[in-house]
């Protein structure tokens, strides 16, 4: 991989033919577009809002996937909503556990398509990693998500849905009238699977509604953090219409060398993006950015890089997360020494940063950070079957 490689790959994007007539999936709508769907099922306006906030209870407060569970309805309402709409998750394929706890679970989205969702539990805590596009037309150069060539923007339904099926197989929806139970199982929702976050704002952000809703779901936006390889122009918005916490995937220090990790550099380089984030805790309201910073052997973990590393980024809130590489097969780089990650990390705390190392979790199962990427659906079936799959 040279400086002189494309910024996005030669990818084969699948459109999305959406389904026509058939029930409209519940799961993932914002209110505002539940509530016009209710109407439009012939629900009356002046009740409308109130059988939104019902409906809206039902499905993120409970679990509840059965409208005839949905008992302060009328009967016949019921009804209708059973003729009009469905409550609808991806299907998990397969579920691996870790030695260490970690399930990576392989999903399956509309037209067949495969994103992987990983689940890290950790002492008092537990962080759901979920994914927003099916592979990336981004190209970084230690990224294995990168090499694949198959680009679908997920739906905002298919972003809650992750959640959703992870709080299934946790068995973690609230039980009717058992007392509030406060500990919970997914604490902290990660945007770092698969794919460019903020190549697919609207429907992140609209997930991000759902997911951050008091009356469901209910993750707090300081627990949610959404990763960037540097979409400059969609970080003040970031801030104004989803104002969860950010991470940015740095990486290099010189433009010389991020052109080749991150390409995205080529397009907003590193001042560039460093400006565009300055405005970022204040617009936000959020503390601190992370900076993450994946450790390469003889690349980007010099003494010098460290301290180049702390003069770029002052004047910005922030703390450094360094994560060792996670190799994958035919991947053209090494996973620093412990000893260089931990010089590296010492120069970062001499100079008042936090430099947590980021323990890499489920390497048995292939579930670590940048590792994600299913056995690719282009392996195993022809261009002309997946489209025809998708309705193309
Ligand atoms: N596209 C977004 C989010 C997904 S990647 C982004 O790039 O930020 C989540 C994090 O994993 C990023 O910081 C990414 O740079 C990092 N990553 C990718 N491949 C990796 C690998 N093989 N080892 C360690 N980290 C990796
Ligand atoms: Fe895409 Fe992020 Fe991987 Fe880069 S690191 S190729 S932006 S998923």
């Amino acid at each position: 991989m040279t400086a002189n490689a494309p910024i996005t790959q030669d990818v084969m994007t699948l459109p999305r033919k959406l389904p026509e007539g058939g029930p409209v999936n519940i799961v993932g709508l914002t209110r505002e577009e539940l509530l016009d769907a209710l109407v439009a099922a012939g629900t009356p306006e002046r009740q409308a809002r109130m059988r939104m906030g019902q409906v809206w209870q039902w499905v993120y407060h409970w679990g509840v996937r059965d409208f005839a569970q949905m008992t302060n309805l009328a009967k016949d309402y019921r009804a209708l909503l059973a003729e009009h709409f469905a409550i609808g998750l991806p299907e998990v394929v397969t579920r691996q556990i870790s030695s260490d706890g970690t399930r990576k679970y392989l999903i399956r989205i509309a037209g067949g398509h495969e994103v992987e969702t990983v689940y890290i539990p950790e002492e008092g805590r537990g962080t759901l990693c979920v994914s927003s596009q099916v592979g990336c037309t981004l190209t970084c150069s230690f990224c294995h998500t990168g090499t694949q060539k198959l680009v679908r923007n997920l739906t905002a339904g298919e972003i809650v849905g992750q959640l959703m099926l992870v709080r299934d197989d946790l068995d973690e929806w609230p039980e009717r009238g058992a007392p509030k139970d406060e500990t919970r199982l997914v604490s902290n929702l990660v945007l770092m699977g698969m794919g460019e976050p903020l190549y697919n704002f609207e429907n992140v952000r609209n997930a991000m509604k759902v997911v951050m809703d008091g009356e469901g779901l209910s993750l707090s936006r300081r627990r949610i953090t959404l990763s960037t390889s540097g979409v400059v122009p969609e970080i003040a918005r970031t801030a104004e219409e989803i104002g969860c916490q950010l991470a940015i995937s740095f990486h290099a220090t010189t433009d010389e060398v991020r052109d080749i990790l991150v390409p995205i550099n080529k397009r907003w380089n590193i001042r560039t993006l460093l400006d565009s984030l300055r405005d970022y805790p204040r617009l936000s309201n959020s503390e601190r950015i992370t900076f993450e910073y994946v450790m390469l052997d003889g690349v980007n973990d010099s003494d010098a890089d460290a301290r180049r590393l702390v003069k770029l980024i002052s004047g910005i809130p922030s703390k450094i997360n360094l994560i060792p590489f996670n190799e994958w097969p035919g991947a053209p780089y090494r996973r620093s020494t412990p000893e260089r990650i931990a010089a590296f990390a010492d120069i970062i705390y001499k100079a008042g940063y936090a430099s947590p190392i980021r323990t890499p979790r489920g390497e048995d199962i292939m579930a670590a950070c940048g590792q994600l990427k299913s056995a690719t659906e282009r392996a195993r079936k022809s261009r002309a079957q997946i489209a025809a799959e998708s309705g193309l």
